[in-house]
């Protein structure tokens, strides 16, 4: 109940829980001269990514100063840092702060010492047995479910942001897509530029939502059944240790994806429970694609026996959303 005169005022509610939020804020902002930057350990469409030291190694994610150029994109930056600080989980990369003063805008996050799936699958060509593909699936699953429990939607699950850390599962970059506004700036007049290994991730209504000419405010909807959709990719790749729709031009997996044709299932010979995970990922109808906490228990129930992939044997069983 309110009592008092002054906070029977709806607007100072308001007021109140405004400054709560940016006081809260402020709590996590690091100075950016507080940053021991070390070596640059990478770049992507958001920054770059430095090594570095603030009580302890971190990696430091630099945003790139063309991208924030008004206040939009400042408030959505400092609104993904309010989300990160709402995570802890042991499958998620631990968020220590961000620098929120332009023109250094920062995110520090713990420092993965592992390599990523991305680098595992596809460039090593490690081959994972049976019961380890399960394990980190599991763990992958256990992660997005408790971002999923949080309100929060990845937006960009992939391999490439999957670390694997002596056999811990961590997953990064969850929800920076805003901040990247990857359909905004990679568009170069009537074309859209596509990043190499990304459309495989992408569900058929955001596939479909995919513009040319798209408004700098249009976002793309992503959703946490997109999420999943993404998480069967990387199941796949686990299996198959090569993406899906392999050899397939874009303007192709853009055409039958956002019709409803689901990837090949040509390179993967598996038993029909690990198959029935695959295909209810890459559900066409979204609500069909499983939460992950039943995805938890689909994967508990997978035999952990050896995994066979058989490519010189393939079975089809390329399916359509209508089939
Ligand atoms: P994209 O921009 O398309 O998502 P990306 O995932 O390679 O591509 P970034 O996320 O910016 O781009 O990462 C750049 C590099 O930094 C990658 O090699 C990535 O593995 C590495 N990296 C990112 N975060 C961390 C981290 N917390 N610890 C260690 N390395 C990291």
């Amino acid at each position: 109940t309110v009592s008092d005169g002054e906070n029977a005022d709806p607007r100072c509610f308001r007021q109140n829980s405004v400054s709560s939020v940016s006081q809260s804020l402020r709590e996590w902002d690091i100075p950016y001269d507080e940053l021991d930057r070390g070596e640059v350990i990478g770049r992507g469409r958001f920054g770059i990514v430095y090594s570095g030291n603030w009580h302890g190694h971190v990696a430091i994610k630099e945003l790139r100063m063309d991208y924030v150029n008004d206040e939009k994109t400042l408030e959505a930056f400092k609104a993904e840092v309010s989300t990160f600080r709402k995570t802890r989980h042991e499958n998620l990369v631990l968020f220590m702060g961000a620098c929120m003063k332009p023109p250094r805008l920062a995110i520090v996050t713990s420092l993965c010492k592992g390599r990523t799936l991305y680098t595992h699958i596809h460039v090593q060509k490690d081959k994972f047995n049976m019961s380890k593909t399960i394990m980190i699936a599991q763990q992958i699953s256990q992660g997005m479910g408790y971002l999923h429990a949080r309100g929060i939607v990845h937006k960009d699950l992939k391999t490439k942001n999957i670390f694997l850390e002596s056999g811990k599962v961590v997953i990064t970059d969850f929800g920076l897509f805003n901040v990247t506004r990857l359909c905004h700036d990679t568009r170069r007049g009537n074309w859209l530029s596509i990043p190499p290994g990304w459309l495989c991730y992408l569900s058929p209504e955001v596939m479909r939502n995919l513009r040319v000419a798209q408004k700098q405010d249009d976002g793309l909807p992503f959703t946490t059944y997109s999420d999943v959709y993404g998480f069967g990719t990387v199941w796949y790749e686990l299996l198959c240790g090569e993406w899906p729709h392999k050899g397939l031009p874009p303007e192709a997996i853009i055409w039958q994806v956002g019709r409803g044709m689901k990837p090949s299932l040509a390179n993967l010979q598996a038993s029909r429970d690990v198959k029935d995970i695959l295909m209810a990922c890459w559900s066409y109808r979204p609500d069909e694609r499983p939460e992950f906490s039943t995805m938890q228990a689909n994967l508990n129930k997978l035999p952990k026996k050896r995994l066979h992939r058989s490519p010189s044997h393939p079975i089809h069983l390329s399916r359509s959303a209508e089939s």
